[in-house]
């Protein structure tokens, strides 16, 4: 008790920061040579920022199943179980939608891509990415052929129905179950306690996914791209700082300044990382630590959500459909409008929690509207730092919708969301 050490959030914190300032001087002030490029940026940066999401994304399949499976045996029955679901996917859609129509709005009044100049853009080549399954194949694809083959490939939905099913059926048999049913929840006590170990380095993992970033990419192709990432950046604050607030407020009267501070290291994190899986474990352990969310709801609800609920994603998609239109020239009509916001929901449903898939599934979005799926490579140069922004809203929305149905649901340990 002699030293106060610094809590892991400060830290997180302070190495997201330095690390980007480290990477912005790698980048203009240190010229580029074997030991910059290839020794700093694409050795020990790389290698490293790598390890670390590699070891984080480890941990997901193991723990969501067997989290999964223990918070569902203890809920036990299918009532409850299915009015959670119900109501944690109503909101889910709902704060999507939002975010769509948030988007939207901004971007007609902003005008993003009116008098672009076409020429300064550094344009990526719009790849065969836009394959795209047909939506009665991805509802039919939740139920798994072969459960193992869906955790060897790391598919959430069908991993969750799976567990889903073994939980139950656990709570079903009751203590002829035991065996299993123990070595599942001391399974789950073994990777919950490996989640801990392994984020005590994740300032180091930050400050080296931040700096390499940083120094590979620079400032210089944001130029003429200024007045839309200005505007998702806007949309996306609007969301995370406004809407989700309020609906937190209304929903549970908790305090939403004290909610983004204790969440603001998970947001620090899925900005590093880009990706919303691999924060699945770091979001169950800050939900059920410091803001009293029952582990039984969390371990269904946030890699449900990790799956299904993009609102950052169709943000820069409906944002992204408005520039695309006025770099074109083509006019949107009000129906248009409307069939972006349907789309923008479903292909947030669609979008797995991994780098850059957004840009994928915006393909379908710019489809149901006849823009040119071409106008992806005009945004494709900065969506790196775009991903990471939207992907710490998309996790955030995962987390306000958690609380709220957990404090419907009764389970919510208010003492410790108020506690500092
Ligand atoms: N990177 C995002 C996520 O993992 C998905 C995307 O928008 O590309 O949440």
């Amino acid at each position: 008790k002699t030293k106060k050490k610094i809590g892991l959030s400060t830290q997180i914190f302070i190495a997201l920061l330095i690390g980007a300032l480290f990477g912005v001087v790698i980048h203009y002030w240190i010229p580029s040579s074997y030991i910059k490029d290839t020794v700093i940026v694409e050795g020990v940066l790389y290698v490293v920022g790598q390890g670390f999401i590699r070891l984080m994304q480890m941990l997901v399949v193991p723990l969501v199943f067997c989290s999964l499976i223990c918070g569902s045996m203890a809920i036990g029955d299918t009532k409850t179980l299915g009015k959670v679901g119900v109501k944690t996917i109503g909101f889910y859609l709902v704060t999507t939608a939002l975010a769509v129509c948030v988007a939207l709005g901004s971007a007609l009044l902003i005008n993003p891509g009116r008098g672009l100049d076409m020429d300064a853009v550094q344009k990526g080549t719009v790849s065969s990415a836009t394959e795209a399954t047909s939506l009665v194949d991805t509802l039919l694809n939740i139920i798994p052929k072969n459960p193992i083959q869906s955790m060897a490939n790391g598919d959430m939905l069908p991993i969750i129905v799976f567990a889903l099913f073994v939980g139950i059926m656990l709570a079903k048999l009751g203590t002829r179950g035991s065996v299993v049913a123990n070595f599942f929840s001391q399974f789950n006590d073994v990777m919950m306690e490996m989640t801990m170990a392994i984020m005590k380095v994740a300032p180091i993992g930050v400050f080296c996914l931040i700096a390499r970033t940083f120094a590979t990419v620079g400032f210089s192709a944001f130029a003429p791209m200024l007045k839309y990432m200005g505007n998702v950046t806007l949309a996306l604050a609007i969301q995370c700082l406004i809407v989700y607030q309020i609906l937190l407020f209304v929903f549970t009267r908790l305090n939403p300044l004290k909610f983004i501070k204790k969440f603001l290291p998970v947001m620090g994190f899925a900005f590093s990382t880009a990706t919303s899986n691999a924060t699945i474990p770091m979001s169950i352990d800050t939900l059920s630590k410091k803001m009293g969310v029952s582990k039984q709801i969390s371990s269904f609800t946030i890699p449900l959500g990790a799956t299904i609920n993009m609102d950052g994603t169709s943000i820069m998609q409906g944002v992204a459909v408005v520039f695309i239109a006025q770099a074109y020239g083509i006019p949107l009509t009000m129906g248009n409008l409307a069939t972006v916001v349907v789309t923008a929901t479903l292909a947030s449903i669609g979008t797995a929690g991994v780098p850059s898939v957004g840009l994928v599934t915006l393909a379908m979005v710019l489809n149901s509207v006849g823009l040119p799926t071409e106008g992806i490579a005009l945004i494709m140069g900065i969506d790196r730092i775009l991903d990471m922004i939207r992907t710490a809203v998309n996790i955030t929305g995962d987390a306000v919708c958690t609380t709220i149905v957990c404090h419907q649901e009764g389970s919510l340990n208010r003492e410790v969301f108020n506690k500092d």
